[in-house]
């Protein structure tokens, strides 16, 4: 559902992204991690086209994001309807309720009646188990609890593929379990999801795929349990010794 082909970025003359080959499957679930500065946000970023790349190809589920850099509009917008994508910060409008934070691109983007719109964010309120909060603004809620509802707003755009950057990193350590959980749930209901995380419970039960970056290249992939028994590259050993 995703394709990512022989990417190459730069900043000014710092590339951040080298050789990125990567295919994602639909309903795959793929965990991102490497040390700070190794471009994994960059990489995720690329996806919904937050940014640009300079070459390489780009293909989420079929529509072509980048030809030379170079993609229409109705390409982006295409795209980000099917690409949610949840942030370290969770972003939400604080003049807004939970309840208009979820239905305002709804309404904008799908053209969704005031009532529709409500329904679906109820539904999805409800998923993440806060629909009692739904009136409030985010500024009265925890951190878990904004991030849920961070992930609420994006699933009210029924995406089919969700991106985590650092979900959890912001958040007291007491509530990163119940943003863990709506991730779990959503995995298991069969959402693509990427998410770059230094959450390896998260990896080792959830992921499908572990990718190990580095330097703005993808130095190694495996499935968790091989990922972790037995990392191949020193840079991964490295890593993984100093977060286990
Ligand atoms: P972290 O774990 O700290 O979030 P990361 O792996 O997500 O790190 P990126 O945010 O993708 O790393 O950044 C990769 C590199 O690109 C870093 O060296 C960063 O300083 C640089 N960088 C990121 N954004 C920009 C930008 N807008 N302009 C210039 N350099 C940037
Ligand atoms: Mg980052």
């Amino acid at each position: 559902i995703i394709r990512i082909e022989n990417v190459n970025k730069w900043y000014g003359q710092f590339q951040v992204l080298t050789d990125i080959n990567l295919d994602v499957a639909p309903g795959e679930r793929i965990v991102v991690c490497g040390p700070s500065g190794s471009g994994k946000s960059t990489l995720i970023r690329c996806i919904n086209r937050l940014e640009v790349v300079q070459q390489g190809r780009i293909t989420v589920d079929g529509i072509a994001l980048t030809d030379g850099g170079k993609a229409g509009a109705k390409q982006v917008d295409a795209v980000r309807q099917e690409v949610g994508m949840v942030f370290q910060q969770f972003n939400l409008f604080p003049h807004m309720t939970v309840l208009q934070n979820c239905t305002l691109a709804p309404m904008r983007s799908r053209g969704l009646s005031q009532a529709e719109a409500d329904e679906i964010a109820m539904k999805y309120l409800k998923r993440v188990r806060i629909p009692e909060q739904a009136l409030k603004y985010p500024s009265q809620l925890s951190g878990g609890q904004q991030q849920r509802v961070a992930i609420a707003r994006a699933l009210c755009m029924t995406p089919k593929i969700m991106l985590f950057d650092e979900p959890t990193s912001a958040l007291d350590p007491e509530m990163v379990k119940e943003v863990l959980d709506t991730m779990i749930t959503l995995a298991e209901d069969g959402m693509t999801m990427l998410c770059v995380t230094h959450e390896m419970g998260f990896a080792r039960s959830v992921a499908d795929r572990v990718i190990f970056m580095a330097d703005g290249r993808i130095i190694e992939q495996a499935p968790p349990q091989d990922f972790f028994a037995a990392p191949k590259h020193e840079k991964t050993r490295q890593f993984l010794g100093q977060i286990l």
